[in-house]
């Protein structure tokens, strides 16, 4: 029976797993280093503050995998020797596959900080690293101050897990407004307010330079480039991450900054597959990264690779950019594009609408010669998916969506509604007379 071997138990190689169960008989063993079972990495934050058990973040039981006949294995893959087909464990056996899929993830960025590798700084990435904010940043008597260094979406959750043990937080952001090279400027600007309302010490176009240790290697205060000292407990290391891929730099396997994939997630050695955070495209898809690191483009290529392993050779194919986060309470959502000021084409127009007095906002990109729709930023209001990607797919114009935005609000009936207010601050702008229709049931579970 062909062995399919899966080195890591993520969202990505999970997927993989159990769409090849579906599809054959084939054996199936998942290896990982860092937890027994695969957990919602998305979710580690909720565990710290309090609203869940880390099982609670596992979305299968233990009985599951053997029920599905998944063979879960507990190991670090130190090499791959393609040319045997083996894979070499740190633990010292090894272990043989027909087949390969790569799915190790992300790690943490460090660039070279000195005192990096002090006891008290860390990235937010893993289950241990989850075990490290409980034990370096546990209240705020242990640790009297916080500092974060890197403003995106993995710092942010940093901060509000913080916050929540009032725990002080300084937080480090190199760019002059947060995540301004993807937010447009005024929904960065809004995230800035709202972070320093939040008590957080937001401190922008600020460099970490070093950390200094205490007499038992442990952090005690960080310097900035503005020349301030900062005194701290604990160091969360949040800028960015890269693909989890040291250990095949020998392999024989084309690696870039992640192990190389063409659009049916082959390597350049046959039998060999790389998927999720890991995988680098040769050549990005439309504009998507060459490297996505997100969860549902990890789902994705793990269906995608599970069917071309069991004969039905699928190209990846994501269909149109979309994503959500939260900054605090606010929750994000992006269809399509919208670029930041930094990296947007002269021919992308945005209109935007923000809230008097509320966290809520909208961006709406639109090609200044056609009016054709690009994407949609949604702030405090939550849109349905399903409607974005039929109008993207339809490639309606910015009129039709303003005209038809009622439809894709999916905010409960009883939420404040702000569609009246968005589409008249857009006629003013626009010189457009357009009357917003009803939201319509019929219209929007049409078949497309
Ligand atoms: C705190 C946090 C919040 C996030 N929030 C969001 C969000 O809201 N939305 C979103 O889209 N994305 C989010 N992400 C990103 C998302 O979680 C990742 O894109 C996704 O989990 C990657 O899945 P993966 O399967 O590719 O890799 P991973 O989940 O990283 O799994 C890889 C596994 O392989 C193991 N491994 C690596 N190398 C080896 C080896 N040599 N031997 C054995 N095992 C190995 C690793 O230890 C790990 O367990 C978040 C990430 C973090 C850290």
């Amino acid at each position: 029976m062909e062995h399919i071997v899966i080195i890591g138990n993520g969202i990505s190689g999970i997927t993989a797993a159990r769409h090849i169960r579906k599809l054959s008989d084939k054996r199936i063993t998942v290896i990982s280093a860092e937890t027994d079972y695969f957990f919602s990495r998305t979710a580690l934050m909720y565990v710290y503050m309090g609203h869940m058990k880390f099982e609670h973040t596992q979305p299968y039981e233990p009985w599951f995998w053997k029920k599905n006949r998944i063979q879960l294995m507990k190991a670090f893959v130190k090499n791959v020797n393609h040319q045997d087909k083996l894979l070499e464990l740190q633990e010292g056996q090894s272990i043989s596959y027909d087949k390969l899929i790569i799915a190790t993830g992300s790690k943490p960025n460090k660039f070279g900080w000195p005192g990096q590798d002090l006891k008290g700084v860390q990235g937010l990435y893993s289950k241990q690293d989850l075990d490290g904010v409980e034990k370096y940043a546990p209240d705020n008597k242990t640790c009297k101050r916080a500092v974060i260094v890197g403003g995106g979406l993995i710092g942010i959750e940093l901060a509000e897990m913080l916050r929540t043990r009032n725990i002080p937080v300084t937080f480090l952001v190199r760019e002059n407004s947060f995540w301004n090279g993807v937010l447009p400027a005024g929904e960065s600007q809004m995230i800035n307010e709202h972070i320093l309302e939040h008590h957080i010490d937001l401190k922008l176009a600020t460099n970490l330079t070093e950390i200094i240790p205490d007499e038992n290697g442990r952090a005690k205060a960080i310097k900035t480039d503005k020349d301030e000292t900062i005194e701290c407990d604990f160091v969360g290391l949040t800028a960015g991450v890269s693909p989890n891929v040291d250990f095949l730099k020998n392999s024989g396997i084309d690696i870039g900054r992640g192990v190389k994939v063409n659009r049916l997630l082959e390597t350049n050695i046959t039998d060999i597959y790389a998927i999720g955070d890991c995988a680098e495209q040769h050549e990005a898809i439309g504009y998507r990264r060459p490297i996505e690191a997100v969860w549902y483009t990890g789902r994705m290529m793990g269906e995608t690779v599970a069917q071309t392993i069991c004969g039905n050779k699928t190209e990846y194919k994501p269909g149109h950019w979309f994503n959500s986060a939260k900054f605090l309470d606010v929750e994000y959502q992006t269809y399509g594009w919208v670029f930041s000021e930094r990296s947007k084409k002269d021919s992308e127009k945005h209109f935007h609408w923000r809230h008097p007095n509320e966290k809520i906002c909208i961006t709406v990109a639109y090609h200044s010669d056609t009016n054709k729709f690009l994407g949609i930023n949604t702030f405090g209001i939550r849109m349905r998916h399903q409607i974005f990607n039929r109008w993207l797919t339809e490639e309606r114009n910015v009129e039709y969506v303003m005209e038809y935005l009622k439809d894709a609000n999916f905010d409960p009936e009883f939420y404040a509604h702000y569609e009246e207010n968005i589409i008249q601050k857009f006629n003013t702008e626009m010189g457009t007379s357009i009357t917003p229709k009803k939201k319509s049931w019929k219209r929007i579970f049409k078949i497309a």
